[in-house]
């Protein structure tokens, strides 16, 4: 086993954020605080086409902070969908509320916004209307965003976008981090951009901008002494890794092209019976964040840990799909509507190596491991 190891979507830096993180450094902006942090927002508001950015530690305090300003409180409820990374269900636990998880559409592995509809319709009849709704961008694709809002504004309730993976997807044109009343960024070490660390809240409401940025130090309020009249956060991001974000956005073209290419190639070398990928809805464009397949034993002779245990013989790191909230030990006393096809996606879904410095060499390793024996 001499190859290098290939992984599933390792932070790909350059020379460009090596310059600014050291001029940074350099300029002794080494604070949560600094031009480089304001420049980073500006930089990704206008890249999604929102007001405000407040850039945080990480996508899941945006989340928390998104919730607050939505009012989840103690006792609520959220819907949010099964099929995702724990980071959006606990963000509800933060607060004392309780998540209902929805489950997925084969479409598009996102929410289905039909399931949406009818709890918010059922839940209504009721008289027990959730305090918000979540929304994940899974894999770098938009949910559906036209039926989401209908039914959301039909009652009132606040939509919140969960678009940590999703940074450059659109839908209907429109960017995602864009929906709702607020839109979350991830820039975790494994996302289409990375600040090593870190996330950011989207959102064209001046008082939920505010808020958050209120909250995330420590709610100070603007007087010379130390004054607090509520209970705040430690939540803002570092300038300096705002300096590495403000390089990674500069090549988040480039670094989509690339993904889009091993997207492109995967699915042309593994077009094989028992094998699909994930569909790409008509509605938008992905970002292409990690190419995904369900792998149908029968036809294709080998189940998905046979396809793991091959790719990781050969050295390459590949991961079965979310597991769902639904089927999660921390979450099994939590309601939830449906939960077959999220359970299905995790038991047959494969997540292929999609970082952005992947060589032709790299997905052809990939794909020879993927169809050996
Ligand atoms: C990565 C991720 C998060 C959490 O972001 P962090 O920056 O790691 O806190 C939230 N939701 C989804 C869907 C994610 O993939």
């Amino acid at each position: 086993m001499t190859d290098t190891r290939i992984y599933l979507s390792p932070p790909d830096v350059s020379d460009v954020e090596r310059k600014l993180l050291l001029a940074a450094f350099d300029a002794n902006w080494v604070a949560p605080v600094g031009p480089d942090l304001d420049a980073f927002e500006s930089q990704v508001a206008e890249l999604v086409g929102v007001p405000h950015a407040v850039a945080l530690a990480s996508g899941t305090a945006a989340l928390h902070l998104a919730l607050v300003a939505a009012g989840v409180r103690r006792g609520d409820t959220v819907l949010v969908p099964s099929f995702t990374f724990a980071a959006t269900a606990n963000a509800v636990m933060y607060l004392g509320a309780r998540p209902v998880f929805l489950d997925s559409t084969p479409e598009s592995w996102n929410v289905d916004p039909a399931l949406v509809a009818e709890e918010l319709r059922a839940r209504n009849a009721r008289g027990r209307l959730p305090r918000a709704v979540i929304a994940v961008d899974m894999y770098g694709q938009c949910a559906d965003y036209r039926p989401l809002l209908d039914a959301c504004d039909r009652y009132g309730v606040p939509l919140i976008e969960d678009a940590a993976e999703a940074l450059g997807a659109t839908y209907h044109g429109r960017p995602a981090g864009s929906f709702g009343l607020a839109g979350v960024l991830s820039f975790n070490g494994n996302k289409i951009i990375t600040t090593g660390g870190g996330g950011m809240l989207l959102t064209g409401d001046d008082r939920v901008a505010r808020q958050a940025r209120h909250l995330a130090t420590q709610a100070r309020e603007p007087v010379p002494h130390y004054e607090h009249r509520t209970v705040g956060y430690n939540y803002r991001l570092s300038n300096l890794l705002a300096a590495v974000g403000r390089g990674q956005v500069q090549r988040l073209g480039e670094m989509i092209a690339c993904r889009r290419e091993t997207a492109r190639y995967y699915r042309q070398a593994l077009d094989l019976p028992g094998l699909t990928f994930m569909p790409v809805a008509g509605y938008g464009r992905p970002n292409w964040w990690l190419t995904c397949l369900l792998v149908d034993p029968d036809e294709f002779g080998a189940d998905r840990d046979t396809v793991l245990a091959r790719l990781a013989r050969h050295n390459i790191e590949a991961r079965p799909a979310w597991k769902p909230m639904h089927l999660q030990p921390a979450f099994h006393d939590c309601p939830r509507r449906g939960g077959a096809v999220s359970a299905d996606l995790f038991h047959r879904g494969v997540c292929l190596p999609s970082g952005s410095a992947l060589t032709d060499h790299d997905r052809e390793r990939v794909v020879s491991a993927v169809r050996e024996g």
